[in-house]
């Protein structure tokens, strides 16, 4: 069965997030585990998790995928910014221990004029402060696209960052279909040797999620905009291939595609429509 969600707003808690993705057929949902503008995070009651681990067994949900504030900066040149992204991310892995057992998704970061070595450097050190070995949630960094100096702009730089922290074992990775496209991986001509590239690279066993969106733009223009399923520059082809392939078919999957709710159940009635049991 296609495991697959789409990002929900998390303001009314995880018993309703569960049952909004109930009534657009999803499995499995994405949310902020934050206002991105920063502030305090809303107190999870253990109340609305057991509500939401009861929907999500009658469901059969895969893991959910809580995703970091994008305005937190792990590799910033300010070390007062680098100390707000460490208590952020402290602060939310101590929260998802309440949900256990599911992913927290992170984007490595921009390293403004230092250079991406450093970068590496500063974001792996963040991760080394904030894992803690007893810790059930699984960290991804996400795949980017490289616009500005944003970092993990390929599997090399992600693999770097990696290798640099010793818990790596709680490390994994989300795989952003626009974003690799926009990065110049091209899955729309050459799927097979792009995973053969990740597989080489970081080992096919850490992709533990993927997001999958179309893009605005054209390959390689490291631009980041999303676009509906089909209806931009990767094509409704591309993501046939995508969710069927014997490596990636059973990876929970994530819409992050400009869209409402009815929006998103279209195309996950689209995706199901087109999946291999
Ligand atoms: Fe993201
Ligand atoms: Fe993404
Ligand atoms: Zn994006």
């Amino acid at each position: 069965m296609l495991t697959i969600g789409c990002h929900l707003s998390a303001s009314k808690g995880f018993e309703n997030m569960a049952k909004e993705a109930v009534s657009i057929n999803a499995n499995t949902f994405q949310f902020f585990t934050r206002n991105p503008r920063g502030g305090k995070a809303k107190s999870i009651s253990k109340k609305d998790v057991d509500k939401f681990l009861e929907i999500a067994k009658e469901n059969n949900f895969g893991k959910i995928l809580a995703h970091a504030p994008y305005t937190i900066n792990p590799c910033s040149d300010d070390e007062s910014i680098r100390d707000f992204a460490r208590m952020t991310m402290k602060d939310d892995l101590e929260r998802m221990e309440l949900v256990p057992n599911n992913m927290y998704n992170l984007h490595p970061g921009s390293h403004k004029n230092q250079g991406a070595e450093k970068g590496i450097e500063l974001t792996a050190s963040i991760l080394n402060d904030v894992l803690k070995k007893e810790q059930t949630t699984i960290v991804l960094l996400e795949t980017m696209s490289g616009k500005g100096s944003e970092i993990g702009r390929n599997f090399s730089e992600l693999k770097s960052i990696m290798d640099k922290v010793e818990l790596s074992d709680r490390l994994g990775i989300c795989l952003d279909t626009c974003h690799i496209y926009d990065g110049g991986y091209d899955i729309v001509n050459d799927v097979e040797g792009v995973i053969e590239e990740f597989d080489r690279i970081i080992g096919i066993k850490k992709l533990k999620a993927i997001h999958i969106n179309d893009s605005k733009n054209r390959f390689n223009s490291h631009k980041d905009r999303h676009e509906k399923i089909g209806e931009g520059y990767i094509g409704l082809s591309a993501f046939e291939k995508i969710i069927n392939h014997p490596m990636l078919k059973d990876l929970p999957f994530f819409l992050e595609t400009p869209n409402e709710l009815d929006g998103y159940a279209k195309e996950i009635a689209l995706l199901r429509g087109i999946y291999k049991q």
